[in-house]
């Protein structure tokens, strides 16, 4: 388990733009990216992977190969963050940012 350095702040839908100090790898199977870095709203440790292949599969083209680019984030650190309004769902601070694809 790693140590991390949560701070309890107060939810707040912010967007902080690209972050670099993220960590792109590629999954095993090769169908998409791990992304694995440091939440810029709370500081918790977040992990989350991309994948490809799995949208517009009804086509007859799968696209399997991961775009490069930036792909937004969103904050899943799954804390308890005061004054998150109900009706969002997601399951952080409120913080999303972008991280660029190689
Ligand atoms: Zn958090
Ligand atoms: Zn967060």
């Amino acid at each position: 388990m790693a140590v991390e350095n949560h701070r309890a702040v107060e939810y707040e839908r912010r967007d902080h733009g690209l972050m670099t100090a993220f960590v792109v790898d590629a999954l095993s199977d090769g169908h998409g990216y791990s992304v694995t870095g440091e939440c810029p709203g709370c500081g918790a440790h977040i992990r989350q992977e991309m994948t490809y292949g799995l949208m517009g599969t009804k086509g007859p083209r799968r696209r399997r190969e991961p775009r490069p680019g930036p792909r937004t984030m969103i904050c899943d650190c799954m804390r308890t963050h005061l004054e998150r309004p109900p009706e969002f769902f997601d399951q952080g601070c409120g913080a999303q940012w972008q991280v660029a694809l190689p």
